[in-house]
């Protein structure tokens, strides 16, 4: 008889956590949906929810955060397992593993919401098969996983590769950037609240012929340029509440005009392969932390996992 695998994830947005625990095959047994408040009332709201999954289901086995951040996740620093320095009220310096590790004994992994998002793709949409890629969201920020070699990369900490600066586009030299660290960097002239603060309505509501697209591509197309130029990924994968499918031609476009022609092996990148979609569900962040968790218990990744069994968790709760 196979012994059970509990899993227990967390997938922390600044709207809302998910959290689910799933069995050995990632079968989801019970999950919730919980508003981001406070850190006292949603991470209250979390550990209760995982009190009542032990009662009814037993001990996990191991458990996963994936969160917003910025993070700390530099085992030696005094701050590991910290969300630090995040504009969102409130949540600045709260100490995630140590609250989870008051009420949860497993082991614990920690990572950004992008690059568990990378391993949902990986697992079961457009990473599939590929080894280091990168996975971008364009959302309420600009988030970067990525992926090196199978496994999500951290080193000293966890890329920011959304706060690069980036040359201004032709004629974009009056908006000064809504990024309150950094004016404007990549995140504060093209996330969705700066093209709102650019425009004054919401991104969503501006029609396909709309000027916003083609500055908006052309920011997107530098930072694909920056991870080709640094990473070499195999792909980049990007997705989140501004990429409209009309963006992801006028990216490929404008990367292709940066590239320039250089190097050989960059002359022949099939851009309709290499700038592509997430096809892993919306869900994908979540099962990328139980596939974290389930690594941590393990030390492989879950590749026995079906999208069938997965993307059933809050299919259409999660949106970036
Ligand atoms: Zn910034």
């Amino acid at each position: 008889m196979v012994e059970p695998l509990l899993l227990g994830a967390i997938e922390a947005g600044g709207t809302k956590f998910l959290c689910a625990i799933a069995d050995r095959d990632g079968t989801p047994l019970m999950q919730t949906r919980i508003p981001t408040t406070t850190p006292d009332e949603t991470l209250g709201a979390a550990s209760a929810f995982f009190a009542e999954a032990a009662r009814r289901h037993g001990t996990l086995a191991a458990f996963s955060i994936g969160s917003f951040g910025p993070l700390s996740l530099n085992r030696v620093a005094a701050d590991y397992g910290c969300i630090t320095s995040t504009p969102k009220a409130g949540w600045q310096n709260v100490d995630l593993l140590a609250h989870f590790g008051r009420t949860i004994a497993a082991p614990t992994a920690l990572d950004t919401d992008v690059n568990c998002a990378a391993v949902g793709e990986r697992l079961f949409g457009s990473g599939q098969g590929l080894d280091t890629f990168c996975y971008v969201t364009v959302g309420t920020g600009i988030g970067v996983g990525v992926l090196i070699n199978g496994a999500p990369h951290g080193g000293a900490n966890h890329p920011e590769a959304g706060h690069i600066t980036l040359p201004r586009a032709p004629g974009d030299d009056r908006f000064a950037g809504i990024c309150p660290y950094h004016g404007d960097c990549l995140e504060g002239l093209a996330c969705g609240p700066a093209m709102h603060a650019r425009w004054g309505v919401p991104a969503e509501t501006l029609p396909g012929d709309h000027p916003a697209w083609d500055l908006e591509a052309d920011y997107l197309a530098g930072l694909c340029a920056t991870l080709t130029y640094t990473v070499r990924p195999d792909r980049i994968i990007i997705g989140g509440g501004v990429m409209q499918p009309l963006m992801y031609d006028r990216v490929r476009r404008a990367l292709t005009a940066k590239l320039a022609g250089y190097d050989a092996s960059m002359r022949t990148i099939d851009m309709a392969n290499y700038v592509a979609a997430p096809t892993a569900g919306s869900s994908a962040g979540l099962t990328g932390a139980l596939a974290l968790a389930y690594r941590t218990a393990t030390r492989q990744w879950p590749t026995h996992w079906t999208i069938t069994e997965t993307t059933s968790i809050e299919a259409d709760a999660v949106n970036a």
